[in-house]
């Protein structure tokens, strides 16, 4: 028998990803993924959507990612087998929501000055009053101020950039606390995507374990070899759990399909190993 298939990291249309949550679940199941979590960006509404018990194919896992910073930093938390019934789930979702809409507001006023006509009620609609910065980046596709979301990033949305409003998402204590309050296990994203140098990732993987985090995602998408035995010999090194996922948005995306990431090196101890 095969190994079980599981992608830890994926998005549907409640959050910036393009499939909705059933077509997430038909189209995940056409890669073979067994198990598959659903981790759209501060929301759990694909989940209502859908049935959860444990002869759904794929196996459904709740999850979220929640945006928190690190000094001053923006870093991504996932939670898996959350409650969602929990109340703290709930208030949490709830304050992040308020931080996305005022940061929204913020970008939207920043991208008036520059010129651009009153973006934030297409950038709501198109989120589905969810709104994040890839969703200011179609709409400024789509208006022709520039010529690619990549261009949009680069020149109004990405990191020091005009959109990159950040100062009030929760602190990673806060963010790591909430998943464990919910009943669920936390699991920092995509450490390679922060760009950090390995002594700054370490002391990031300290405090989010001091914080109650269990598990870091070794494998996100594709990642050069290198990168991945980077990681897992920090993970190792900091006692935690390995986890991994496509971090999977859009059918368009070839490089990030579901279950298609870097399998995990032997060495490490699979999250699911304790489920
Ligand atoms: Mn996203
Ligand atoms: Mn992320
Ligand atoms: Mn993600």
């Amino acid at each position: 028998m095969r190994d079980m298939l599981f992608d830890l990291h994926t998005h549907t249309d409640c959050s910036d990803g393009s499939l909705s949550p059933a077509e997430l679940a038909a189209y995940a199941l056409e890669y073979g993924v067994d198990v598959l979590a659903i981790t759209d960006h501060d929301t759990v509404s694909a989940f209502a959507q859908l049935e959860t018990s444990a002869e759904a194919v794929p196996q459904l896992i709740t999850g979220i990612e929640l945006s928190c910073l690190w000094h001053r930093r923006l870093i991504h938390i996932v939670g898996l087998r959350i409650d969602l019934a929990s109340e703290t789930l709930a208030a949490a979702i709830e304050q992040q929501r308020k931080v996305r809409l005022g940061r929204a507001e913020t970008i939207a006023k920043r991208l008036e000055k520059l010129g651009v006509e009153d973006p934030l009620d297409d950038v709501l609609i198109r989120s589905g009053g969810n709104p994040g910065r890839p969703h200011f980046a179609a709409h400024l596709v789509d208006i022709g101020f520039v010529k690619d979301e990549k261009t949009a990033f680069k020149r109004y949305l990405g990191a020091g950039k005009i959109g990159d409003v950040k100062e009030s998402w929760p602190s990673i204590d806060a963010a790591v606390g909430w998943i464990v309050a919910a009943g669920g296990q936390a699991v920092l994203a995509h450490p390679a995507k922060y760009k950090m140098t390995k002594t700054r990732l370490r002391r990031l993987v300290g405090d989010f374990k001091q914080a109650g985090g269990v598990a870091v995602e070794v494998c996100s998408g594709s990642q050069d070899p290198a990168t991945t035995s980077a990681l897992a010999r920090i993970t190792n090194e900091a006692g935690l759990l390995a986890s991994a996922g496509s971090d999977f948005h859009h059918r368009s995306q070839s490089w990030s399909q579901p279950g298609r990431y870097t399998r995990l090196p032997p060495g490490v101890a699979p999250l699911w190993d304790t489920w």
